[in-house]
């Protein structure tokens, strides 16, 4: 095609993205022999073949999907999930698939990693990854990070006394879980936790994730405070101490726990009638009431509605030791009548209309945080490291519950921090990190005198 400038603005589609010529600032580019007019960018930048983590295909560009043969109806952008003009140019799955995503969609910073593709030959990922496990025979596995066989056991198992959790996503075991368990001490792992594939490719992240089955690096808290074993997950900001997937792209620090990667692009959440999916807009999350939810959102685009990763990946199930039952978490109530409850554990109002945990049997209503406490994903009976200091995370079931040696209140959350050689204890890995530094102080001085 021969292109001329095309002097004036006009309200027409461009054919190569489909968005409006007379929007954004770049120069309009005609082709008029072919009767093709666009953006000067999307004729000069606009790649031909990509790969983008959101479909296991290719794509390539296509000026137009319009075929009077093919049903070509009812494309929904791959990424943004909203219609798909077919009369105007979007990447479409080179294998066929029905698949299309707008152009502009297609080539954001944070979805395509910038390689264009055409003329590359396509290599076969699976070659030469290792997997984290080994299968002994039908039901048993070796797992990288424990010394014994695991043996696999399917729903209704009988471990489940709300105090056992896997040890890559750090969920309570329920009854209905399939497990791998090990004969001869207490680690358990998810089935799907423990066979989780070594290699992925997330629709939040534009390069391929690597499985690793503790935290690797050091992570850094607050300005030159470092904690060696645990990390903050990218898409749900919480922190954790099971496996996670990491990019391994020079430069790159993105990471999934084991829960947000576990993620489908899209999925029916039991908070809402619509399937969600994994959107790059951000909104109201409609639990917390916040646009600072958690870095990604679920989105569900007939109702612009926005759900954080944090509220969304609260665990369906949880267990409140002063109740034989599991309780379920309940998306909040609209409509009852008197739009109140009670929370047994910290004795105030529980509205109706927020989250909460209740037990179908008993009838025992409790606020999720009083629940769950402030950090859902730690591990019990797991050391971490904070600049070089040793600190233990442990169950906090001693009767009575200390007290914070930093904060003073008393320790509510079902784990508290340890620090075994001076005996301190602390609610939080804030406090912990003051009375490190206050006993940093305290030694200083006494080295002074
Ligand atoms: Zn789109
Ligand atoms: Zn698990
Ligand atoms: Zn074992
Ligand atoms: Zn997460
Ligand atoms: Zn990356
Ligand atoms: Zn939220
Ligand atoms: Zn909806
Ligand atoms: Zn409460």
């Amino acid at each position: 095609m021969a292109f001329t400038l095309f002097p004036r603005r006009i309200s027409l589609p461009c054919d190569a993205c489909g968005v409006l010529l007379d929007k954004g600032s770049d120069h309009v580019y005609t082709c008029l022999s072919s009767n093709y007019i666009a953006h000067r960018k999307c004729i000069s930048s606009l790649p031909c073949v990509i790969k983008i983590t959101r479909h296991i295909h290719r794509l390539q560009h296509t000026p137009s999907l319009f075929s009077p043969n093919a049903d070509t109806s009812g494309f929904a952008c791959g990424v943004c999930h909203k219609p798909v003009d077919v009369n105007y140019g979007q990447y479409s799955c080179i294998k066929g698939c029905h698949y299309a995503v707008h152009s502009k969609c297609a080539t954001r910073k944070d979805v395509w990693d910038g390689k264009e593709l055409k003329g590359v030959r396509e290599e076969q990922e699976k070659d030469g990854v290792v997997e984290l496990f080994q299968r002994i025979d039908d039901e048993t596995i070796l797992h990288c990070n424990h010394e014994h066989h695991l043996k696999y056991s399917g729903e209704n198992n009988d471990v489940c006394d709300g105090n056992k959790y896997c040890q890559a996503c750090l969920l309570l075991i329920v009854d209905s879980d399939s497990l791998y368990s090990c004969m001869k001490c207490n680690f358990i792992l998810h089935e799907a936790c423990a066979l989780l594939p070594r290699k992925i490719a997330h629709p939040l992240h534009k390069h391929p994730l690597t499985l690793l089955p503790f935290p690797t690096n050091l992570y850094l808290i607050q300005f030159k405070v470092f904690v060696e074993g645990m990390f903050k997950c990218s898409g749900c900001h919480q922190r954790g101490c099971g496996f996670m997937y990491r990019c391994t792209e020079k430069g790159c620090r993105f990471q999934l726990d084991v829960r947000c990667a576990s993620l489908e692009e899209s999925f029916i959440h039991g908070s809402h009638g619509h399937p969600l999916f994994l959107s790059l807009n951000k909104g109201k999350c409609m639990r917390c009431d916040t646009n600072q939810c958690s870095p990604f959102y679920l989105e569900c685009v007939e109702c612009t509605w926005f759900l954080g990763l944090k509220c969304a990946m609260l665990p369906n199930i949880a267990y409140y030791k002063f109740d034989r039952h599991p309780l379920t978490l309940c998306y909040g109530e609209k409509g009852t009548r008197s739009g109140q409850y009670w929370c047994e554990l910290c004795e105030t109002t529980l509205h109706s209309s927020e989250w909460f945990y209740t037990c179908n049997i008993c009838g025992v209503t409790l606020h999720v945080t009083c629940l769950l406490g402030k950090e859902v994903y730690m591990k019990p009976n797991h050391t971490i490291y904070i600049n070089d200091e040793k600190v233990d995370i442990v169950r906090n079931n001693g009767n009575p519950r200390p007290f914070c040696d930093k904060c003073y209140d008393r320790c509510v959350d079902t784990l508290v921090l340890f620090k075994e050689d001076s005996r301190k204890y602390c609610c939080t890995l804030q406090c912990m990190q003051k009375l490190l530094d206050r006993e940093k102080q305290e030694k200083e001085h006494e080295g002074d005198e």
